[in-house]
Formats: C-alpha cells, sequence, structure tokens
C-alpha cells in the first residue's frame, strides 16, 4: 500500500470526507479545501494529508495590526507587513495560523520528526491494534554508503551489486520480524503474546501514523530544519511535500519564509567582518577571519552557493 489507493476502506472514507461540505463564515482557501483529506504520497508506503487548517495570509495580518494599529494599513500593504513581521522576527502572527496533517511514516523518521516538541500529536496504537507489514525499503538511488567528510550523512551512492545485496539484507529481516511478530500474536492453539509486547522485535523502518497539528510560526521552524540540505532524505521528503501545501495554503507568508528562513544564511559578526574586508579587497584566510578551519570553509560555502 502507498497513499491508501489500495485500501477500499479508507478510500470510501476519504471520498465521504471529500463529498461532505459545510457553510461556514470562516476564512477559507479553495487549494487547501482543494487538498483537504487527500493522500499525498511520500516514500514507498509514507503520505501526508491535509485534515484541517485555520486561518490564511490575512489571518497574520489582521493579528499584527492589533499591534501596530490601523496606521499600518496606508503604511504597508499585506505582503509588505508579512515582509516585515518575518524579517524581524515577529513571530506570534503566525501562530494565529494552525495546520492539523494525517502523517503515515517509518519509525525511524517519526523518531526524528517528535523532537520538535511544539506541535500536538496523538499516533495510532501499537498497544491497541496490529500494525501493517509495511517497511521502507530506499529507492535504490537513496541507498548510499556513509560520507566521508560528514559523520551524520550519507556519500557515494551504492553501486549495482552493493545495493542489491543491502536491499535483500533490509527485506529479508523486515519480513523475518514481521512473521515472528505475527508467530507471537497467534492465538492459534496458544496463549499468544499482548500486543504492547510482541512489537518489540520490529524494526525501525516500520510504518507508524500521526496526527500532528501545530501553528504555523513552529511549521515554519521545522521546516526551516527538515527541508535543509542537512536533514536526512527521508524526513526531508515529508517536509518538502508540506513546504509545497503551506505554499497553497498561505502564500505571502511561504514566500516570505522562503526568501529569510528557507534560502537565507546566517553570517556571524566573524563573518561579517571578513565580507566587509572582502568587499574592500582585501585577502582573507580562516587565520585573518579569527576562524577555524571548519568555520572557514563554511563561510566560503556560503559565499560560494
Ligand atoms: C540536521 C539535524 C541533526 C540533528 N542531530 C541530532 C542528534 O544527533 N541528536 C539529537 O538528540 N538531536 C539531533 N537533532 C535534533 C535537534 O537537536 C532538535 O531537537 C530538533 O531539531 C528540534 O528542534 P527544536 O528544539 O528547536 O524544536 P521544537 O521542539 O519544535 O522547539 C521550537 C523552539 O521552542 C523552544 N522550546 C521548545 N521546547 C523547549 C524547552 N523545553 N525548553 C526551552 N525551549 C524550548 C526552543 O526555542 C525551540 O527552538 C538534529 C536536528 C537536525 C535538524
Amino acid at each position: 500500500m502507498n497513499d491508501m489507493s489500495d485500501d477500499p476502506q479508507a478510500l470510501d472514507q476519504i471520498a465521504a470526507q471529500r463529498a461532505q461540505t459545510h457553510q461556514t463564515r470562516r476564512a477559507t482557501v479553495p487549494a487547501m479545501e482543494e487538498r483537504l483529506y487527500t493522500p499525498h504520497p511520500v516514500l514507498d508506503h509514507g503520505f501526508v494529508r491535509v485534515v484541517d487548517y485555520m486561518g490564511d495570509d490575512s489571518a497574520i495580518v489582521q493579528a499584527a495590526r492589533v499591534s501596530y494599529g490601523a496606521g499600518t494599513k496606508k503604511a504597508r500593504n499585506d505582503e509588505g507587513l508579512i515582509r516585515y513581521l518575518m524579517r524581524h522576527w515577529h513571530s506570534t502572527p503566525f501562530e494565529m495560523c494552525e495546520l492539523k496533517l494525517h502523517v503515515k511514516l517509518p519509525v525511524f523518521v517519526a523518531r526524528q520528526w517528535i523532537r520538535h516538541r511544539t506541535a500536538n500529536v496523538n499516533e495510532y496504537s501499537a498497544r491497541y491494534s496490529i500494525l501493517d507489514r509495511e517497511f521502507y525499503i530506499p529507492d535504490p538511488a537513496h541507498l548510499a554508503a556513509q560520507s566521508t567528510a560528514n559523520n551524520q550523512g550519507r556519500g557515494e551512492v551504492l553501486h549495482g551489486d552493493e545495493a542489491a545485496r543491502v536491499l535483500e539484507i533490509l527485506k529479508a529481516d523486515s519480513t523475518r520480524a514481521y512473521d515472528n511478530y505475527e508467530a507471537m500474536l497467534s492465538q492459534d492453539g496458544q496463549q499468544g503474546l499482548a500486543r504492547e509486547l510482541a512489537r518489540m522485535n520490529l524494526p525501525a523502518n516500520i510504518y507508524t501514523q500521526w496526527y500532528w497539528k501545530v501553528d504555523l510560526h513552529n511549521l515554519f521552524h521545522f521546516l526551516r530544519l527538515r527541508a535543509d540540505a542537512h536533514a536526512q532524505y527521508e524526513i526531508r521528503a515529508y517536509a518538502d511535500a508540506i513546504c509545497e501545501m503551506v505554499r497553497d495554503w498561505v502564500p505571502a507568508a511561504y514566500a516570505a519564509f522562503e526568501d529569510y528562513r528557507l534560502n537565507s544564511v546566517q553570517i556571524s559578526g566573524k563573518g561579517l567582518n571578513a565580507l566587509r574586508r572582502m568587499l574592500a579587497g582585501e585577502e582573507m584566510d580562516a587565520e585573518k577571519a579569527g576562524m577555524s578551519a571548519g568555520e572557514w570553509r563554511e563561510f566560503e560555502g556560503i559565499l560560494e552557493k
């Protein structure tokens, strides 16, 4: 199963949800109405889908104008005000918008995701229900060797035979673990182990699901860290999908986020000083800039981008 598309019960449920309409005086966003409930496939069996949302670009502006007063209306248009808020880290107006997602993701991705403490989460209970036989098996294009430059990353993609060997191990281990899970749960002529205990032999590439609700400010923080090149590919795939949703939902806020956060860089005081000296024509290096070799490498990397 990939995006619920071969689960008739799930498809019926989605169709029923999408067939219902409600009258409201609240702001709605046509592109989000279109997205509501439909799963967006991510990885081999995962998805992310919008279950609900609150607010739009105007909700941010409306909240900001409470603090700045009506005077700002003349001075800035809505888009300009949103850019100003983002630029100056005036973050609370962004908290006026909320997004509720249903996510299906491998457990090892969930472990990274759950570190973002500012969301509300409700996860599928493997004490109450039996987990599906669904494991994340990476596409060969994403099977890479340990990076030699970065202890926390991957390097070159594995070659043919090596990729096949690794895939075989991943598949065999997942199958064996799930077979044993079922064998332990089985009450066929035996007592059978409780679900809350039998799950402990399942590997971290099994899929789980949760509802995840977060405000836009904290969602931007999550996306800044997880849609970044330093984030692991698997969580980044989800973050990239959510970026598309947020772009549809609050286009002005997303554009400001993209400009001031996602595509921006942070330069230290030493970096700024070095940059000014370089602009004045001075030849600079790590020592002159007062930086470590690693810091200088990163600084040069920023300038080369
Ligand atoms: C590339 C990358 C590599 C990572 N590597 C590791 C690793 O090796 N090991 C590891 O353990 N983690 C690792 N992490 C996780 C990282 O350290 C953070 O825990 C995670 O990104 C969540 O960030 P956050 O705390 O800012 O987010 P959130 O929990 O969403 O918090 C948002 C903000 O709210 C505030 N906040 C929330 N809760 C508190 C609190 N209790 N006290 C004070 N302030 C709070 C902080 O300002 C925080 O920045 C990694 C993350 C990334 C992106």
